[in-house]
């Protein structure tokens, strides 16, 4: 774990001053980092019956693509509003400053699937916690985990999720 947590990038004051941003982009382009991060999550989540893997637009399509096809079940993609073409379903939620939303295709689950949410980074869990409210409002399917490379753990974010079972690969 520490070999691959030396190829996140700590880029300062990206996107604006006072954030340190974890740049996985050396992660993606070396080879055994992307192959161990895949093949970590694919023995994790292998013998749970998983459905569909969920990946929260956009650096979440990354790992939650990869891990679909590692474990031969569907991908489902939570968007940024206007860019799914299907009926959708949408949650509102607050940032910082104002508010931001996500959706999902009307169809995107079927009854009862076993599904599992990936994203690169936890932060402050506001995302993540939308996305499980999305899902949870509008399907029946059973949660089995919600799955980051990274978590902030200074910023808390775990403990807005509340009980869902989270897994992070890498904490700083
Ligand atoms: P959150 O505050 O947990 O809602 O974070 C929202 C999204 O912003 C996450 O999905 C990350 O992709 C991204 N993000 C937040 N903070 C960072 C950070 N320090 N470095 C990289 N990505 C971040």
């Amino acid at each position: 774990m520490e070999t691959l947590k030396s190829v996140i990038r700590d880029i300062p004051d990206f996107p604006k001053e006072g954030i340190i941003f974890k740049d996985i982009t050396p992660l993606l382009s070396n080879p055994d980092s992307f192959k161990k991060v895949i093949d970590t999550l694919r023995d994790r989540y292998k013998d749970k019956g998983i459905d569909q893997v969920v990946g929260v637009e956009a650096r979440g399509f990354i790992f939650a693509s990869a891990l679909a096809y590692a474990l031969g079940c569907g991908l489902v993609m939570v968007r940024k509003p206007g860019k799914l073409p299907y009926k959708t379903y949408q949650k509102t939620y607050s940032l910082e400053y104002g508010e931001d939303s996500i959706e999902v295709h009307q169809d995107a689950f079927g009854k009862n699937q076993k599904i599992v949410i990936l994203d690169d980074v936890l932060a402050t869990g506001g995302t993540l916690t939308a996305c499980v409210e999305l899902v949870s409002k509008n399907f029946e399917v059973d949660l089995v985990e919600v799955g980051f490379l990274i978590e902030l753990d200074f910023l808390n974010g775990r403990q807005k999720l509340g009980d869902i079972p989270i897994y992070s690969m890498m904490h700083f």
